[in-house]
C-alpha cells in the first residue's frame, strides 16, 4: 500500500455514507408531476411516491422489521416493487427479490438460506407460498399485494393488505443515515446446476451502480439512450437483478416509469402506445415475444430505445427490430455484477464507417462502462492480449461487483480467484476495450479439437429467412467429441431440413466465420425452445430434451 495522507475520522467534518435514500430524493427535484403508472390500475406523481415509501417503512416497522432484517418480495413488475425496493433498504433491512419464476423447492431454499423473515406476496402466488410455508424456516409475518378487493387472505401470519395498511400509516419517517456498506439487496442466480447460490449488494454498490448506468445510458453521444424526459417501462423481471438497477436511475433521474405488471406481449404494446414508451430493457426472448404480438403487427415503434442484454442479440433480431422502428443497444452483466458491465458504444470509427460494421459494433457486449475493469485470462490465469482475436476467460473488477456468494465460502473463492471475479464467459477484447462474448464456458461446442462458439452458429443460422428463433447446443458424439445440434422454430409457413441447413451454412466456411465442423448435422423443428426462469436459452432443458429425442429415435429430428 503507498503511504498517502488519509484523512482521520476527528478531521473529516461529515462521514456522507453513499444510501439508496439519496437517490429517492433527488427525483422529485427536478420534476414534481412525472408520473409512476402500474399497468391501468395505478398513476401518482413523485412526491406520493416519496410519501408512499415513508408509509411502507412506517407499516414494516410496526411489523417489526429491524435493521439487518431480510424482507422477500414476491411479486409481478409494479409500483409497490418500487417502493419496496427503497423504504426496506433505507430502513437498514435486506430486500430479497424473489424470483418466483423458479420451482417451489428453489424458492422455499433461496427464502430459507437468506433468512427471509417478513414476505411480500402477490395474491397470485398465495398457492405457492401456501405450498412451501411449513417448510419455510425463518418467515414470521407476511403482507399481502393485491390489485383487487380483498383485504385478507388465508396466507401464513398476514399482517393485513398492503394498501389499507400504508393508508392507515403515517406519511412521514425520519430515515437515519448508516454504513453505506450495509446489504441492501439480495437474490438467487437462476443456477443451471446445483442449488441457486445467493448474491448481495451494499447501498454504496447500489448507489456507484446507479451513478454508472446514468452517465452511461445518458452522457455518451455515440450512443445517448436515456435522459429524463424518456419514458420507462421495465421489460425485465424485477428479480433479476433488480431490473437491472434501473429503477433507481429512474427514480434518481425522475423520469416517467410505467410498471407492467405480469408480462403479457399484447398489452405490453398497449401500454407501450398509451403511456407513451420511449425507454425500456430486456432479454431477446422477450423482444421476439413482443415483435410477436398480434398488437404489434404493423406498429411503427420508432422512438423506442431498448437495452438488450442478458444473452446475445443476434443479427437478424436486431435487422428486424430496427426495421419496425426501434433502437436496440446491447448490454452485458450478470446477477454477480450487479449487472451493468459494459454495453455498445459507437466511436467516431464506428460513426464514419460502414452501416455493416455499426451493426457488428452494437451486436457485441460493448464497452466496459465508468468504473469497469475488465480482463481475459488463460486456463492458467495469464492475462491475454486485447487484440479482438485471443479468447479466454472474462475476469472483472468494478467497486459494484456482489463480495461472495451468500455462506457459499467456496463457490466465492472461485468467484474471486485471484481477486478478480470470474464469469465464466469466453470473450475477446478489442484494441478499442469493446468485450465481444464468444459464449458461456460451458456451452462452447467443443468438436475435433475445435471450439466453436454456439452464439456465432445462433448469429449465422438465425440469419436464414425461414428461422424465427434458434439455439444450438453441442451433443456427445463418439468420433468427434462433441457436435452441434440446432433447435429451430420456424416463421409461419416456413419449412426447414438438415440439408437446406447446410446449404444456408456453407458459405460462411467458405468466407472463415466457422470452420465446416459448425454446420450443425441434426436439427428439429419445435414450436417453442425451453427457456429459463428469466427468459433465457435454457441449454441444460435443451441437452437433456435432445437426448431423450435420440433414445425414443423421434422424428423431431432431421440429420444430414
Ligand atoms: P444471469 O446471471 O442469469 O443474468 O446471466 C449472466 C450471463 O448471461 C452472462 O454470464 C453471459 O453468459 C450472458 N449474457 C449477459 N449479457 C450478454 C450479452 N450481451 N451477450 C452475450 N451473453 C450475455
Amino acid at each position: 500500500m503507498l503511504q498517502t495522507r488519509v484523512i482521520p475520522p476527528a478531521e473529516n467534518a461529515y462521514q456522507y455514507p453513499l444510501l439508496i435514500k439519496s437517490l429517492l430524493l433527488s427525483g422529485v427535484r427536478y420534476e414534481r408531476n412525472r408520473e409512476i403508472v402500474y399497468r391501468d390500475k395505478v398513476r401518482y406523481t413523485y412526491p406520493t411516491l416519496i410519501e408512499r415509501v415513508a408509509r411502507l417503512a412506517n407499516v414494516l416497522s410496526a411489523a417489526g422489521v429491524k435493521a439487518g432484517d431480510t424482507v422477500g418480495v414476491m411479486d409481478w413488475d409494479s409500483h409497490r416493487y418500487l417502493e419496496c425496493m427503497f423504504a426496506i433498504p433505507m430502513l437498514g433491512a435486506v430486500l430479497q427479490t424473489i424470483n418466483i419464476r423458479l420451482s417451489p423447492e428453489q424458492i422455499t431454499y433461496t427464502m430459507n438460506h437468506a433468512g427471509a423473515k417478513f414476505v411480500l406476496c402477490n395474491s397470485e402466488f398465495i398457492p405457492v407460498f401456501n405450498g412451501i410455508a411449513a417448510h419455510l424456516h425463518s418467515v414470521q409475518k407476511t403482507i399481502l399485494l393485491t390489485d383487487g378487493e380483498e383485504k385478507t387472505a388465508d396466507l401464513f401470519n398476514l399482517v393485513g393488505e398492503y394498501e389499507s395498511l400504508l393508508a392507515a400509516a403515517s406519511p412521514c419517517y425520519d430515515f437515519q443515515d448508516f454504513d453505506e456498506n450495509s446489504v441492501a439487496t439480495t437474490f438467487y442466480t437462476s443456477g443451471t446446476t446445483g442449488n441457486p447460490k445467493g448474491v448481495y449488494f451494499t447501498h454504496r454498490q447500489l448507489v456507484l451502480h446507479t451513478l454508472a448506468v446514468s452517465t452511461t445510458l445518458g452522457s455518451l453521444d455515440g450512443n445517448r439512450i436515456m435522459g429524463n424526459s424518456d419514458v420507462y417501462m421495465p421489460i425485465t423481471p424485477m428479480f433479476h437483478v433488480h431490473a437491472w438497477g434501473m429503477p433507481f436511475a429512474a427514480t434518481m433521474l425522475g423520469l416517467k416509469q410505467v410498471y407492467p405488471g405480469r408480462y403479457d406481449p399484447e398489452f405490453l404494446v398497449e401500454l407501450w402506445k398509451k403511456e407513451k414508451v420511449t425507454f425500456s430493457h430486456c432479454v431477446p426472448t422477450i423482444l421476439q415475444m413482443v415483435l410477436n404480438a398480434k398488437a404489434a403487427q404493423g406498429v411503427d415503434f420508432k422512438g423506442w430505445k431498448l437495452i438488450i442484454g442478458g444473452s446475445a442479440l443476434n443479427r437478424s433480431l436486431f435487422l428486424n427490430a430496427k426495421e419496425r422502428g426501434m433502437h436496440l443497444t446491447t448490454a452485458y452483466g450478470m446477477s454477480e455484477t450487479g449487472p451493468i458491465i459494459s454495453g455498445a458504444y459507437l466511436n467516431d470509427g464506428d460513426l464514419a464507417g460502414t452501416e455493416d460494421q455499426r451493426t457488428a459494433s452494437l451486436l457485441k457486449a460493448g464497452v466496459p462502462v465508468p468504473l469497469v475493469q475488465a480482463r481475459i485470462i488463460d486456463a492458467e490465469g495469464k492475462s491475454l492480449p486485447h487484440d479482438g482475436h485471443a479468447q479466454g476467460e472474462l475476469v472483472l473488477r468494478a467497486p459494484w461487483l456482489t463480495m461472495a456468494y451468500f455462506n457459499e465460502p467456496e463457490k466465492s473463492a472461485e468467484l474471486w480467484e485471484g481477486g478478480w471475479l470470474h464469469t465464466g464467459d469466453v470473450a475477446a477484447i478489442g484494441t478499442g476495450g469493446a468485450i465481444e462474448i464468444r459464449d458461456r464456458i460451458k456451452d462452447v461446442i467443443k468438436t475435433g479439437g475445435e471450439w466453436i462458439s454456439s452464439l456465432e452458429l445462433e448469429d449465422l443460422i438465425s440469419r436464414h429467412p425461414a428461422v424465427r428463433e434458434v439455439a444450438v447446443v453441442g451433443i456427445p458424439d463418439e468420433r468427434w467429441g462433441e457436435t452441434p445440434f440446432a433447435l429451430v422454430v420456424l416463421r409461419d409457413g416456413e419449412s426447414l431440413d438438415a440439408a437446406s441447413l447446410q446449404m444456408h451454412m456453407l458459405p460462411f466456411v467458405d468466407q472463415g466465420r466457422i470452420n465446416k465442423w459448425g454446420i450443425p448435422r441434426s436439427i428439429a423443428l419445435v414450436s417453442e425452445i425451453p427457456k429459463t426462469s428469466v427468459g433465457k436459452l435454457d441449454k441444460k432443458v435443451i441437452r437433456l430434451q435432445i437426448a431423450q429425442w435420440q433414445t425414443e429415435g423421434s422424428s423431431v429430428i432431421s440429420s444430414l
